[in-house]
C-alpha cells in the first residue's frame, strides 16, 4: 500500500510517500519512495522535494493555499522531475495525516468521517493553531484526491489517553477539567510510541514487559513512562509548554512568576506567551542560540559560561524527570533517548546520565559514541542495571503503518 503521509501547518506541508504492508511491517522493510515539504504557503512558497535517488530539488513558486500545494506535490511526484516516483495518482491508497490535538475524544489512529472531523473540529479550542491546518490538510486531500482514497487521522496527543487521572489532573479546581477540558494531555504521542514499539522488537519483550522511559529532546522535548506498554507519565501538559527544558520554551516552572514578571517588564498576556514559548528554554538562558549543537560549539570554543549555564540546565532538568518517573513506575527496564539531540550528542547523554551511577545506571562511552548519525543500539554497560538505548524516531512511519492498519482492519499492537 501506498500512503501518503501529510503533516500540515498553516503555512507549511510535509510529506512523506512510504510503501508498507503485512510483510514490510514484519520485516521492517517499509519502502520510503519521497519525502520533503513546502514552506511559506499562501505566498511565494518555497519547496524542497527529495526523490528516494538523487539530490534535493528546490525551487519557489506561488502556492496560494494547500490544495494548490498539494496539486504541486502530486504533479511530481507523477512528473519526470521526481524520476516518476508513481505512474499517475491513483496510486496512492490512503493518506495519514498527523493531528495535533485529539482531546479526550480520540485514543487511537482512525479514519477519517464527517464525524472524525467534527471531533478534531471540537479540538480546536485545545489546539487553536494546528487543528484548523490540519483540517484544512484533509479537506485539501480529499479535494485532490477525491473522497475514494481514505484518509487516516493519527494524533500526538493519543498515545497518552492511557494516563491515569492522578498523572493527568492539575490540582487546581476541578471544574476546571470538567468545564474547559483543562488537564494534562501530552504530545509528541507517535514518536513515543514508535521508540517504545522499536525498543519492544530490538530487546524481544511482549507489551506487558515494556517498563521503558523515553526522552525525545529534539526543538521540542518530552520524557514518558511507559509501564507495561502504556504511557502512564509524561511531561508535556495541557500545552506542549511544560516540562522539560527545550530549544526556546521553558518547561517548568512556577505559575507564579507570570504576574511577576509581566507587571515588572510591562508585558501582555499574549507577550508572557511569547515570550515562554518562543524566547525561552536554550535560547532565553544562553541569550545565543536554541540550537544544542551551536550551544556545544560556543562552549568549546569559547568556553562561553551562559552556554554551559543553558546546557547544565537542559541536563539537569532531563535527570530529575528520569528520577520521578523511577520513583512513579517503581523502576524500569531501560532509558531511551530519540530526537535530534537524543540521537546525535552522546555528550549530552552522558551530561543527563551522570549523577544516576547510585542506581545502577553506568553508560558504555564507547558504545555512546557509536550511537550517532542515525545508528541504534544500547549504549549502557554490560550488568547496568538500568539500561540506556539510542533509538531513532521515524514519526512518519508509524503514521504510514497506522493508516495501512486502519485502512485494512489489522489490530494495532500498542
Ligand atoms: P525537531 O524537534 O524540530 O524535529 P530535531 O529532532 O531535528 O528537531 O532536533 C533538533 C535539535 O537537535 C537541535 O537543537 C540540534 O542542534 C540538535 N542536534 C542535531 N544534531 C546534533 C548533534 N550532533 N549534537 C548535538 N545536538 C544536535
Amino acid at each position: 500500500m501506498n500512503v501518503l503521509v501529510l503533516n500540515v501547518g498553516s503555512s507549511s506541508l510535509k510529506f512523506q510517500l512510504v510503501r508498507t504492508d503485512d510483510d514490510r511491517l514484519l520485516n521492517n522493510t517499509d519502502e520510503r519512495l519521497a519525502k520533503g515539504m513546502v514552506e511559506r504557503v499562501g505566498g511565494e512558497a518555497i519547496y524542497t522535494y527529495q526523490p528516494s535517488v538523487g539530490g534535493p530539488q528546490r525551487g519557489s513558486i506561488p502556492l496560494p493555499d494547500h490544495r494548490s500545494t498539494l496539486g504541486h506535490l502530486l504533479t511530481w511526484l507523477t512528473s519526470d522531475d521526481s524520476g516518476a516516483v508513481l505512474g499517475s495518482i491513483g496510486e496512492i491508497d490512503a493518506v495519514g495525516h498527523r493531528v495535533v490535538h485529539g482531546g479526550e475524544l480520540f485514543k487511537k489512529s482512525v479514519l477519517i468521517t464527517p464525524d472524525v472531523q467534527r471531533g478534531i473540529e471540537n479540538n480546536i479550542d485545545l489546539a487553536p493553531l494546528h487543528n484548523p491546518a490540519n483540517l484544512r490538510g484533509i479537506a485539501a486531500a480529499r479535494e485532490v484526491l477525491g473522497a475514494g482514497v481514505p484518509q487516516v487521522a493519527v494524533f500526538d496527543t493519543a498515545f497518552h489517553q492511557t494516563l491515569p487521572p492522578q498523572a493527568y489532573l492539575y490540582a487546581i479546581p476541578y471544574q476546571l477539567y470538567r468545564r474547559h477540558s483543562v488537564r494534562r494531555y501530552g504530545f509528541h504521542g507517535t514518536s513515543h510510541r514508535y521508540v517504545a514499539a522499536r525498543w519492544r522488537k530490538l530487546t524481544e519483550r511482549s507489551r506487558e514487559e515494556t517498563n521503558i522511559i523515553t526522552l525525545h529532546l529534539g526543538n521540542g522535548c518530552s520524557a514518558c513512562a511507559i509501564a507495561a506498554g502504556d504511557s502512564v507519565d509524561t511531561s508535556m501538559g495541557f500545552t506542549p509548554l511544560e516540562g522539560l527544558v527545550m530549544g526556546t520554551r521553558s518547561g517548568d516552572l512556577d505559575p507564579a512568576l507570570l504576574e511577576h514578571v509581566a507587571v515588572k517588564e510591562g508585558l501582555s498576556q499574549r507577550e508572557m506567551s511569547t515570550l515562554l514559548n518562543k524566547h525561552s528554554g536554550l535560547l532565553g538562558i544562553s541569550g545565543l542560540t536554541n540550537d544544542m549543537r551551536e550551544l556545544l560549539q560556543e562552549a568549546d570554543e569559547n568556553d562561553d559560561r551562559r552556554a554551559r549555564l543553558a546546557i547544565e540546565v537542559f541536563c539537569y532538568r532531563a535527570r530529575k524527570y528520569i528520577g520521578s518517573y523511577l520513583a512513579a513506575m517503581g523502576g524500569a527496564q531501560a532509558i531511551v533517548f530519540t530526537g535530534g539531540i537524543g540521537e546525535n550528542s552522546a555528550r549530552i547523554r552522558t551530561g543527563i546520565c551522570d549523577g544516576l551511577q547510585w542506581m545502577g545506571m553506568t553508560l558504555d562511552e564507547t558504545r555512546n559514541h557509536y550511537c550517532t548519525d542515525g545508528r541504534e543500539g544500547i549504549i549502557s554497560a554490560e550488568g547496568s542495571r538500568l539500561d540506556a538505548w539510542v533509538i531513532p524516531t521515524d514519526e512518519e512511519l508509524l503514521i504510514a503503518r497506522d493508516c495501512y492498519r486502519v485502512v485494512t482492519g489489522t489490530p494495532t499492537p500498542f
